[in-house]
């Protein structure tokens, strides 16, 4: 069988080792995963009594155009219905984006590290990758637009950034917009949109009839927590909506995840209260490292990159035979760091009091 020729070079997912192998593993009684910026607090009781209403309906194929939930979604985000796509989670949006507009004879633009699903898509797209290494933990977004040419066809900013948790402001943003050619799609995913308190994180959404060259990436995943569900979107004008909409799986959201965002969007004082708690989560952190001075950067995101200034593998480990599962720098470009999700007050102590005896 020939598989294409770029897949020999990818390795599936790996996601973080399943909580019922590390209990088994280490003997544990009790673990914490920390791992993939989950929330912890879960998600809004009324999400969960919609799904359980959409239980009689399984048998039936979702709407497609996920009508309703872009209704709800459109008047809540302050866009038009047709300025909306809808994935399988964002990385269905990015799978799309990568399928609609990047062959072989175009190249990408990304920092790095970032997102990882950018590059992954675009290899298996056969596209050029021109990668440009972050500065201080932040996009190098001068940098980026000299890697721009006639071929690129989209450039990705991620921000707040995964893994280190900082962002774009609004005056860089809109400077990089202007100068990026209008032939050239920006990607700006705001996975963690939710959590930003930065006042001078922009409000993206106003600027996508002025460049209609931008298309903007959020998630029911992070702060909704819904992550299990698979539900995220694009925002863009409705001319690149609907340019990209043919490489969209038919059914692609399923009908328990419309429901359940839907209600979530209703539950805006659920979403306000973990925004509140991961605020005081991050200082908890803060507090640690600054104490231990430990180099970390500030996150807008929920989630945190702390420089152990050894080999992230060791820390990690260290954490995982006490029962805390965390993502390790190694995987992500920083083999010094762990990147740590906020959890809730008590996870947060007990992990820092973990860390605390393995650096001491
Ligand atoms: C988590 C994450 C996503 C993907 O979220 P979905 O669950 O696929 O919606 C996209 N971008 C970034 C930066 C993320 O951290």
């Amino acid at each position: 069988m020939r598989v294409k020729e770029q897949l020999l070079s990818l390795k599936p997912y790996q996601p973080g080792k399943p909580m019922e192998e590390v209990k088994k593993e280490y003997n544990l009684t009790k673990v914490v995963k920390l791992a993939s910026n989950e929330n912890p607090y879960g998600c809004s009781p009324k999400a969960k009594q919609a799904i359980v209403d959409e239980l009689s309906q399984l048998a039936i194929y979702p709407d497609g155009y996920s009508a309703e939930l872009r209704t709800k979604l459109a008047a809540h985000v302050g866009v038009q219905e047709q300025e909306l796509i809808f994935g399988n989670g964002s990385d269905e949006v990015v799978q799309i984006i990568c399928r609609a507009l990047l062959s072989p004879d175009s190249n990408t633009v990304m920092a790095t590290p970032t997102f990882p699903q950018y590059k992954h898509n675009a290899v298996i797209e056969g596209s050029e990758i021109r990668e440009v290494p972050l500065v201080d933990g932040n996009h190098d977004l001068e940098n980026m637009l000299l890697q721009i040419d006639e071929n690129t066809t989209v450039v990705w900013v991620c921000t707040p950034n995964n893994p280190t948790g900082t962002y774009v402001t609004k005056d860089s943003l809109v400077n990089f917009l202007n100068k990026v050619p209008k032939h050239v799609l920006v990607v700006v995913d705001e996975a963690y949109y939710e959590y930003v308190l930065a006042e001078d994180y922009p409000e993206t959404v106003e600027f996508i009839n002025e460049y209609p060259n931008l298309m903007i990436l959020r998630t029911f995943s992070k702060a909704y927590g819904l992550a299990s569900l698979r539900i995220g979107y694009g925002i863009a004008n409705a001319e690149l909506i609907r340019k990209i909409e043919p490489a969209r799986e038919p059914f692609n959201t399923s009908r328990v995840a419309q429901v359940a965002a839907i209600a979530a969007l209703d539950d805006a004082q659920f979403v306000e209260e973990c925004r509140g708690e991961n605020k005081e989560g991050l200082q908890q952190f803060y507090s640690f490292c600054e104490e231990l001075k430990l180099p970390y950067y500030p996150s807008e995101g929920n989630f945190i990159l702390i420089d152990f200034n050894r080999d992230s593998d060791e820390v990690f480990n260290a954490l995982l035979k006490k029962g805390y599962i965390v993502r390790s720098g190694n995987a992500l470009g920083f083999p010094t760091h762990l990147r740590i999700t906020v959890g809730d007050r008590q996870q947060n102590e007990e992990i820092i009091e973990a860390l605390r005896e393995f650096v001491q």
